[in-house]
């Protein structure tokens, strides 16, 4: 009980590496394949997506890799980010579990996708990229990409899911004033957009369709690269600062967790968080349960077949063995945009499949309901992507009330929810629904999907 509130590390205290969990794994991943050839893929397949340093993250079994001076100067900005104890929420659940939470909303864009937006930036930078291109759902990407350039004097080019574009109109100011250039996607800009938009000129988009118009751009100009997100291995990469700033926190109040939770969109900040306890519990040091959350209606691994699939609707990108729901799937506009994509990420894929990590889906007036027990002992107001999370963590604590269990809970509450209030004013006034995912709709789209061997 005398955990304090705050944990805090001094910025000296802050790790000076990422950690690439493939160097400790039983079996390596599966690789990504050629398109057209469905051969393993190549350096060359990315190059003329991602800069070469990135491209060497992304294929590397390096345990531990170095991050540039230079982004550790932009990361100290907001890092080390602190870690709460959640005293309040435990009393009002009156739980014995003791439950944690790893806080990034506390960077500029208020998410931790600036801890990839970041390096990604520096690395492009570094071999003369004048632009990047992207896409973003419920806007977060894109404006931790858009700050991220505006560090580092590069321009910014954003495709914006259209439901999200309509819905959010202030992230898509917060991406003007670090100097990004913001389109709706579907867009009349790339082939692709405009066939959309001639079958349904209020196409609401997908993550799917907007990384296909950003990769069609990039391709095109070898002075412009592509940035991804979430999903691929480089990014996870750089996440893992969520995870290793979190075990020096809990080792300076002595504890160790039983269960880590986090919400799973394209697997990011879950594998940010997780990954550093992985290593831990493969080397005999602790035996936390890891589990993924990820919403009812887009449930991609409880639901989601693993094999190999596109990362994007048009089928540009190298294939990816992963959990997929299929390239073609167009999830439920479900108020945790972040959430809404048909795959995931394929090192997250592989520890589902090798047993390392369980799964399970929860639908969202669920996570609304933590979110506002949450909101009302702890203050922040979460994103309505880790309310995922945030339910997990409350299901645990009120089983450890039945059961006398004194659990330690950790969970990551990846971004605030201050440009998301349309959605808590949806659950407010009753009227948010619980969109089921029917199966007819995973069969249609898994049509779709590449038959590749393997
Ligand atoms: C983008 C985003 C997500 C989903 O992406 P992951 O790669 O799964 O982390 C979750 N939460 C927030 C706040 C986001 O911005």
């Amino acid at each position: 009980m005398s955990t304090p509130t705050k944990i805090y590390l001094d910025e000296s205290e802050m790790p000076t590496h990422w950690y690439n969990v493939v160097a400790d794994l039983p079996e390596p991943p599966p690789p990504p394949l050629h398109p057209g050839t469905h051969q393993p893929a190549t350096g060359e397949d990315f190059a003329a997506l991602f800069p070469k340093a990135l491209i060497e993250q992304e294929m590397s079994a390096e345990r531990y890799i170095d991050i540039p001076g230079e982004v550790l100067d932009v990361y100290r900005l907001w890092r080390p980010s602190p870690l709460f104890r959640a005293h309040r929420l435990e009393k009002l659940l009156d739980t014995p579990a003791r439950i944690y939470y790893k806080y990034e909303g506390v960077s500029p864009a208020g998410s931790h996708k600036p801890n990839t937006a970041v390096p990604q930036v520096w690395y492009n930078a570094q071999e003369g990229i004048r632009k990047l291109t992207t896409e973003t759902g419920a806007g977060q990407w894109g404006s931790s990409l858009a700050f991220a350039c505006a560090q580092f004097g590069l321009e910014c080019e954003v495709w914006q899911v259209a439901a999200s574009f309509r819905a959010k109109p202030y992230r898509r100011t917060m991406m003007e004033i670090w100097g990004g250039a913001v389109h709706p996607s579907p867009s009349g800009l790339t082939e692709f957009g405009k066939q959309l938009l001639a079958q349904d000129p209020n196409h609401p988009g997908s993550l799917g369709i907007a990384i296909s118009e950003a990769v069609g751009e990039a391709v095109e100009d070898p002075t412009v690269r592509y940035a991804l997100g979430s999903v691929l291995n480089h990014v996870l990469l750089h996440q893992t600062i969520i995870g290793e700033e979190a075990l020096l926190q809990l080792a300076k109040v002595g504890e160790t967790p039983d269960v880590l939770v986090g919400c799973t969109g394209g697997g990011s900040n879950f594998g940010g968080l997780a990954f550093p306890f992985l290593r831990e519990k493969l080397a005999g040091n602790m035996n936390p349960t890891i589990r993924c959350v990820e919403p009812a209606a887009c449930p991609t691994l409880t639901k989601g077949e693993y094999r190999y699939d596109f990362g994007d609707t048009a089928g540009l990108t190298p294939l990816m063995k992963m959990h997929t729901l299929g390239a073609s799937f167009i999830p439920e506009p479900i108020h945790a945009g972040g959430l809404r994509y048909h795959g995931m990420a394929p090192l997250v894929s592989h520890i589902y499949e090798l047993g390392l990590v369980e799964a399970i889906s929860i639908p969202q007036t669920e996570c609304f309901e933590g979110a506002l027990q949450f909101a009302r002992t702890e203050g922040i107001v979460p994103a309505p992507e880790p309310t995922h999370a945030i339910a997990a963590a409350v299901r645990e604590a009120m089983a450890c009330k039945e059961s006398g269990e004194e659990k330690v809970i950790l969970t990551a509450l990846c971004g605030h929810g201050h440009l998301d209030l349309a959605a808590y004013e949806t659950f407010l006034s009753g009227k948010m629904v619980d969109l089921d995912l029917p199966d007819s709709a995973i069969q249609e789209a898994m049509q779709n999907v590449p038959q590749i061997e393997g």
